[in-house]
């Protein structure tokens, strides 16, 4: 088999949350248990919410649990790891796909998108209607006087299917489960899954591993694969991290970052209480990530949401 190549990709928009902390586990855990490398790249990819500060911080949060990367991080060979500085790269590829006839500019409002939008199945996503799909050059130059245009991917009727690593089967009919979707903000910035898809190509990303949440987001991605001409990564989505009561975890629950934990433990109780809710350990031990290596199993990983222990934060287990 070929060589393994995971990654972490955090958001730095805030402190590193035991539910990072958890998908980073499990992502290095996967890699590392292949024999594999990880990259560590930095998804700051929008200005007002990003900074290199917090990934700083997330850089040391990952150290602190025993977590560590072969190429990648917020200042390595002069930040080229960050999304940031890639939005040349970004353009040269969006061009490729304008010259493919695929992208066109798109005028609604947010109230006109909704107004027109059928929601998505389960989600909450909303499907794009094609609006602008058609527009000609007099309404695009008439429309582009007053306001900037966002920029879509025109989508085929067709199902993108892949096999889970953890959840198995999984197909979507990009047209009728999600429409022609953004890949270019009005204010210039590249969205998330043109850029995600594009780096994990580009820098050899054999392997992704992240929350369920963007499950979904998966057959957009291998879409963008197969038209950039990479091939795609596999794509294991982990359960989210919930509080005790089932509550979904939010930035507000500042007891939960990695900081704060790391006053109260020490970076093995938490990550063996972390092995342990993630199924890795039939009791909770104090655990080394290395010391889960051997233990890793997608099968012991449950498919629901992972619940955190009654009284967490202040009683481990
Ligand atoms: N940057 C995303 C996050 O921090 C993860 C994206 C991905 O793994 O593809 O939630």
């Amino acid at each position: 088999m070929s060589q393994v190549i995971g990654r972490f990709a955090p958001t730095p928009s805030g402190r590193m949350h035991l539910g990072n902390a958890l998908s980073c586990l499990i992502a290095w855990l996967s890699a590392r248990s292949q024999g594999g490398s990880v990259i560590l790249r930095v998804e700051d990819l929008d200005p007002e919410r990003s900074s290199w500060e917090y990934m700083r911080d997330i850089e040391a949060e990952l150290h602190w649990l025993g977590l560590d990367w072969d190429a990648g991080g917020v200042d390595a060979d002069d930040h080229a790891w960050c999304q940031s500085r890639r939005s040349e790269i970004y353009t040269e590829y969006f061009e490729q796909l304008r010259e493919m006839g695929l992208v066109y500019p798109c005028f609604c409002s947010r109230a006109q998108l909704h107004a027109a939008s059928a929601p998505h199945r389960s989600d909450g996503r909303f499907i794009y209607q094609g609006t602008c799909r058609n527009l000609s050059a007099e309404e695009i130059a008439e429309k582009s006087k007053t306001r900037l245009p966002a920029w879509r991917l025109q989508v085929p009727d067709r199902e993108v299917s892949f096999c889970d690593l953890h959840y198995g089967d999984y197909t979507e009919n990009l047209s009728e489960e999600c429409g022609d979707f953004i890949i270019r903000r009005a204010d210039g910035v590249y969205a998330y899954q043109l850029a995600a898809a594009l780096d994990d190509g580009l820098m050899g990303v054999t392997e992704v591993v992240r929350g369920n949440d963007l499950l979904s987001s998966s057959p957009r991605q291998i879409w963008l694969h197969e038209l950039f001409g990479f091939a795609p990564p596999r794509y294991g989505h982990i359960p989210l991290l919930t509080a005790s009561d089932g509550r979904r975890l939010s930035k507000r629950d500042g007891d939960l970052d990695i900081e704060t934990l790391s006053k109260r433990y020490r970076p093995e109780e938490v990550v063996g209480m972390l092995g342990h809710i993630a199924g890795l350990t039939e009791e909770y031990r104090t655990m080394t990530a290395k010391e889960l290596i051997p233990l890793f199993d997608w099968k012991k990983i449950p498919m629901e949401d992972i619940r955190l222990p009654d009284g967490f934060p202040e009683r481990l287990v």
